[in-house]
């Protein structure tokens, strides 16, 4: 199974590392033309501003909201806030998949950064494994708000930190950065679950 991890920015290394050792083919995305070639996609953290300007440039960005319309992907912090519908701190453009309003930076600046343990909420667990879940949040974001079609499969106290609409999952923190695969596993279950119900790929 092809899976895109986008590369123009940030640690898509991880990420693709993480995709082969459970057995996809990652695929590192820099040209629109890549993405007709994989199943689902990948939207590493890093930087979104910069992940912006260098999609813009390189035209990914309407590939990208064509590509999300049948789809999955996974977007990962700065991955999370271009899936979003909308961000804050400051505003700036994003792609609308997933029904969040999305705060950059919201725990503050790099020394605020943190690696903390969360208990996954049950639908979580009951599709990957029980067992509390290692999250790191490096300038993360939290997700303020979300709309109706969303679902919460993770939370850090009381606020979202992975959720799912669709055939998307988005989380605030690094899964590539740790030894616990669930959150990718998840993802290449909805990869396979798209490519049965006749996902365009
Ligand atoms: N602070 C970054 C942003 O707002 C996200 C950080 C990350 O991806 N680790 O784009």
């Amino acid at each position: 199974m092809r899976i895109g991890v986008l590369a123009l920015q940030g640690d898509f290394a991880a990420h693709a590392a993480r995709l082969s050792r459970l057995g996809a083919e990652p695929v590192e995305v820099r040209y629109a033309r890549q993405l007709k070639e994989v199943e689902g996609l990948v939207l590493p953290g890093g930087e979104s501003t910069t992940n912006l300007i260098l999609l813009e440039s390189e035209g990914l960005w309407d590939a990208l909201q064509r590509f999300a319309r049948t789809r999955p992907v996974l977007g990962t912090c700065a991955g999370a806030i271009l899936l979003a519908r909308k961000v804050s701190n400051p505003s700036q453009p994003s792609l609308g998949a997933v029904d969040i309003t999305i705060e950059r930076n919201a725990y503050g600046r790099q020394v605020d950064s943190s690696i903390r343990w969360v208990d996954p909420e049950p639908e979580f667990a009951a599709r990957t494994a029980t067992g509390p879940l290692e999250a790191v949040f490096i300038r993360a974001p939290i997700i303020r708000a979300t709309g109706p079609d969303v679902d919460v499969l993770l939370r850090d106290g009381a606020d979202p930190i992975l959720v799912e609409q669709g055939p998307h999952l988005a989380a605030t923190f690094h899964a590539e950065l740790t030894g616990d695969t669930r959150l990718h596993e998840l993802f290449l279950e909805k990869v396979r679950s798209n490519r049965a119900a006749g996902g365009d790929c």
